[in-house]
């Protein structure tokens, strides 16, 4: 496969443009046999808390955007700190706070907080539970605060890589250019950088998600998180009307992207996002299977849960055990399946994906920097 694929800016799109069913299954057969070679068959868990919807942002795609009539949550301490406790009683190893951004005083010292507690967190012989923030854009001083209070990792998507693409989902008051910043900040502070793009929005083509996965070449990121954009029915970008791949052909596209990366960067972390399931009831561990190494299951309260709609979730919460029989809660967390609202758990404990528990699977690649 490697040597009829180049992975230069033509081989990528060309391979990103072909639709044909065998090409893309043996693509993603050679990703995972080379994760499995670099990497190991390990998958890394960060419990995902989604600790508010409230935004002072206006992205043009996203269903929580500043200017969207959405009934409003912000999670408190406690019920931050609980959830974090629950990922450690789960062995989860490592947790991911995010949320709309906010930059008020309030919040930055409330998330200050948060990470020295949930760093003093028991999780008996285990190392301290892992934090990766994804808080959007903040000063150099505040993401300088937050990694000093703990956090290690940050997760910010360029969205994609075309500075022309980025306008045009974004009002004009959102830059191109401070997103990079804030990217080059957090490398420089010592955060573990980890960005990704939206795959199948409208206008995007084929080059320019090559260019996205060169872009995650040329920033050297440790890891990646990047997924299928999936329309929310009231954003302005829906409302333009224009066209997008279908829901198949950006689930298609979601697991090649993932794994055209591992082929292009084979020691990264690269995350089998959310969106995937949404378009398919086993579309994380699909994404493990075409290369990804990372899930984030939910572990939001339910209740909020519901109500951070970046896009329509509903899919997600059709298999839980847990929504259909509280009493098989574990606080929030599912008791029957490592991982809330899919049938994921079942699909892993399969001979070909082992869970790496208790650890905070930092990348190969950023150990080696
Ligand atoms: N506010 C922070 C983090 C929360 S949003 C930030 O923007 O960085 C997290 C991610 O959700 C965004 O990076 C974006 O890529 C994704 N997202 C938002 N709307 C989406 C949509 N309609 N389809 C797919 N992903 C979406
Ligand atoms: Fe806010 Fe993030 Fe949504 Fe943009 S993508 S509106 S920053 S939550």
């Amino acid at each position: 496969m490697r040597n009829r694929l180049s992975l230069d800016r033509e081989g990528l799109a060309a391979a990103i443009a072909c639709e044909d069913a065998a090409f893309e299954e043996a693509l993603r057969e050679e990703a995972y046999r080379v994760k499995v070679e670099t990497v190991g068959p390990d998958v890394y868990l960060r419990g995902l808390i989604e600790i508010s919807n409230i935004c002072a942002k206006n992205c043009l795609y996203c269903g929580i955007r500043r200017d969207i009539r959405c009934q409003r949550y912000e999670l408190s301490e406690e019920e931050v700190l609980a959830t974090a406790r629950a990922a450690a009683r789960r062995r989860f190893g490592s947790v991911v706070i995010q949320g709309g951004e906010r930059t008020d005083a309030a919040f930055i010292r409330k998330i200050t907080r948060l990470l020295k507690e949930i760093k003093s967190i028991d999780t008996g012989d285990d190392p301290p539970l892992g934090v990766t923030l994804s808080l959007g854009e903040q000063s150099r001083e505040v993401y300088e605060e937050w990694f000093d209070a703990g956090a290690h990792r940050y997760l910010l998507r360029i969205e994609s890589s075309n500075p022309d693409l980025y306008r045009r989902i974004h009002p004009a008051d959102h830059s191109y250019d401070r997103r990079l910043q804030a990217l080059y900040d957090l490398k420089e502070i010592g955060y573990q950088a980890g960005t990704g793009a939206m795959i199948g929005m409208p206008f995007q083509t084929a080059e320019d998600m090559a260019d996205d996965l060169l872009f995650y070449k040329e920033f050297d990121a440790p890891m990646v998180g990047m997924g299928p954009y999936n329309p929310h029915p009231e954003t302005p970008l829906t409302l333009t009307g224009a066209p997008y791949p279908s829901a198949e052909r950006r689930f298609a596209l979601g697991l090649k992207m993932i794994a055209l990366l591992r082929l292009l960067m084979p020691d990264i972390n690269i995350a089998a996002a959310t969106a995937l399931e949404v378009l398919d009831p086993r579309g994380r561990e699909k994404g493990l299977l075409s290369g990804a190494n990372v899930i984030m299951p939910n572990i939001t309260p339910e209740e909020q849960m519901v109500k951070y709609n970046l896009y329509d979730r509903k899919t997600l919460l059709r298999e839980c055990p847990s929504s259909v029989d509280p009493s098989k809660r574990d606080t929030h967390i599912c008791r029957n399946c490592v991982f809330p609202f899919c049938s994921l758990g079942e699909g892993l404990s399969g001979q070909k994906i082992v869970i790496g528990y208790g650890r905070w699977g930092d990348s190969k690649h950023f150990r080696r920097e």
